[in-house]
């Protein structure tokens, strides 16, 4: 039987201390705000944005939207992050992206102030990331891309052994695939990074221990369906499978980068979209914007 990894008791857990955090705040007149920068109204950034305002608003979180025209220059968007990081009562920042073509995400991703960086994006705290051997979830003095931490919350808080394991990430992606390479390989596990170009990924996948499906794999199947691509080729028993892919089908429902019916029955441990990483992922940043309030 395969056992379902829900995001949920986690969620809950952060919520309560969370609550409590914010409301130590409020005695010294202090209120955490994350600021949202959106360029443009791409669907996927207003879904996730309407994720990250009602869960803020559960945990006593102020959110302050910064919504730029899709043709909005370059010049532009750094003095709104600029603007962000002078704004002694902005304590997070978080940029969405990608941003549209022709503007320099990186330049702007750097720009934003290393101790309102909520989501670990810029390359001051990527250096931190890559450059520390052991990194402490619970006391790191940098802020760690909050999906990648997700992914590793979720391993811990089900206790799936990590040290000595093999992982396989498929992807490699700044936002996800590398971060959590080096989370799992400071975790003491053997890690592999595979990639587009990487030769017998089935293979690769089906031999780990602790699969990271992070690609944004999807596949029509024959019956005409979308599903998520890592198939059963890719999957053994005894797994544990973190599914980070974020796909819509036809009728508007969400699935991620593993095949259900495939994965149900046949590994040993699954997170669920949705239900698994996605809403732990969206906690971790409102902790991490309350732990900048705290550090101010
Ligand atoms: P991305 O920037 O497009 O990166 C995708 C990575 O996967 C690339 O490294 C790519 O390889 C690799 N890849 C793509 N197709 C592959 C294939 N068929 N076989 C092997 N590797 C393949 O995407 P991303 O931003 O990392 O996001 C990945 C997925 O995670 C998406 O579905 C996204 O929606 C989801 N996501 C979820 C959350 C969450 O909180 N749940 C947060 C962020 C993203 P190359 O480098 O060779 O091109």
């Amino acid at each position: 039987m395969t056992k379902l990894l829900f995001g949920k008791p986690i969620v809950d857990e952060m919520k309560a201390t969370q609550q409590l955090r914010a409301r130590k705040l409020a005695e010294t007149g202090t209120q955490p705000t994350l600021s949202i920068i959106r360029v443009g109204r791409r669907e996927d950034d207003l879904a996730y944005e309407g994720r990250v305002v009602r869960a803020a608003s559960g945990v006593g979180v102020c959110v302050l939207v910064a919504e730029l025209p899709a043709d909005v220059s370059q010049s532009t968007l750094l003095s709104v992050i600029e603007s962000s990081n002078a704004d002694s009562g902005v304590h997070g920042i978080l940029l969405f992206r990608p941003l549209p073509s022709g503007l320099d995400e990186d330049a702007a991703l750097d720009r934003i102030a290393a101790a309102k960086d909520v989501d670990g994006a810029s390359a001051v705290s990527m250096v931190n990331l890559y450059a520390e051997k052991k990194i402490n979830l619970e006391s790191a003095d940098f802020f760690l891309p909050c999906t990648a931490e997700a992914a590793l919350r979720i391993l811990k808080y089900y206790e799936v052994p990590i040290v000595g394991k093999k992982a396989v990430v498929i992807g490699r992606s700044t936002v996800i695939g590398k971060p959590v390479s080096m989370l799992l390989l400071s975790e003491n596990a053997t890690v592999t990074i595979a990639h587009s170009r990487s030769e017998g990924l089935a293979d690769l996948a089906a031999a780990a221990d602790i699969l990271i499906a992070c690609a944004g794999m999807s596949v029509r199947g024959a019956d005409g369906k979308l599903r998520g691509g890592v198939g059963e080729e890719y999957l053994s028993p005894n797994q544990t499978v973190i599914d980070v892919g974020i796909h819509v089908d036809d009728e508007g429902n969400l699935f991620g980068d593993v095949d259900r019916e495939a994965a149900d029955g046949l590994v040993s441990a699954l997170t669920p979209v949705p239900g698994g990483l996605g809403a732990v992922t969206t906690q971790i940043l409102l902790d991490h914007v309350i732990t900048a309030a705290e550090r101010i």
